[in-house]
């Protein structure tokens, strides 16, 4: 299957889509995480990403698009991918149409996650991320068995700079004024199924995967 998973910053796509993959067996792409990492990494995309992220605004949609394309190209998304938090603009979302089409690629369904404000804020601001395989936690939902240790990985878990201050409203303006458009899109490509985010982690899964059939 080929799936895209939206919703605003906190929603809980990554959490939801560490599941899915697992059930669906398809690659997990997470342009965030991909940013993360090649900023941990000090590469070239690293630092085009970085200023971006920290103040809470979109990377360059060229950028974006570009690594989305490398990645989708890839032999392992011939049995189908999970997108999580791409696209984020009309225009990325008109560039993967395009480039789906060049690959002869359909989408089969967009999944959106709804969560009120409070708990967007709360889910932030409670967000825990391991360094080293990008895990995630709550230090309130689901907070790791040992403090600062990650469960999967023992790795070191993290606050992530832009889950802090005033970058968490700035991002609910930036997906507010760039990303929700896009479920108007999805809407009219009939493919826009919205989902119920404020329940358990296991709950939000459940509903997913009966509105995929499965
Ligand atoms: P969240 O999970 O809170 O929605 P992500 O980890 O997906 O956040 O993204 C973190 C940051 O990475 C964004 O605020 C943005 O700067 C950048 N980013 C991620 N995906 C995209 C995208 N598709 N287009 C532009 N910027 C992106
Ligand atoms: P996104 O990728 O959409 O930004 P995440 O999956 O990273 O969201 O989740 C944001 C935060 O909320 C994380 O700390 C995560 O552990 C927590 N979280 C995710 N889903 C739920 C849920 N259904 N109930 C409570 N907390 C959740
Ligand atoms: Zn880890």
């Amino acid at each position: 299957m080929n799936l895209i998973l939206m919703g605003p910053p906190g929603a809980g796509k990554g959490t939801q889509a560490v599941l899915l993959v697992k059930q669906l067996q398809i690659p997990h792409i997470s342009t965030g995480d991909m940013f993360r990492q090649a900023m941990q990494q000090g590469t070239e995309l690293g630092l085009k990403a970085k200023g971006y992220m920290e103040t809470g605004q979109l990377v360059p949609d060229e950028v974006t698009i570009g690594i989305v394309k490398e990645r989708l190209k890839q032999t392992d998304c011939q049995k189908g991918f999970l997108l999580d938090g791409f696209p984020r603009t009309v225009v990325q979302a008109e560039a993967l149409k395009g480039l789906l089409g060049e690959l002869n690629k359909n989408l089969d369904a967009v999944l959106n996650i709804e969560v009120d404000r409070p708990n967007l804020i709360r889910r932030m601001a409670g967000r825990l991320v391991c360094r080293q395989c990008a895990a995630t936690y709550h230090v309130e939902y689901n907070a790791p068995k040992q403090e600062g240790v990650c469960d999967v990985c023992g790795g070191e878990v993290y606050q992530r700079a832009d889950d802090t201050g005033a970058t968490v409203e700035k991002r609910l303006a930036v997906y507010d004024a760039q990303t929700a458009p896009l479920i108007g899109f999805y809407q009219k490509e009939g493919l826009l199924i919205n989902i119920l985010g404020n329940q358990k982690v296991e709950a939000v899964l459940q509903d997913i995967l009966q509105s995929l059939g499965i």
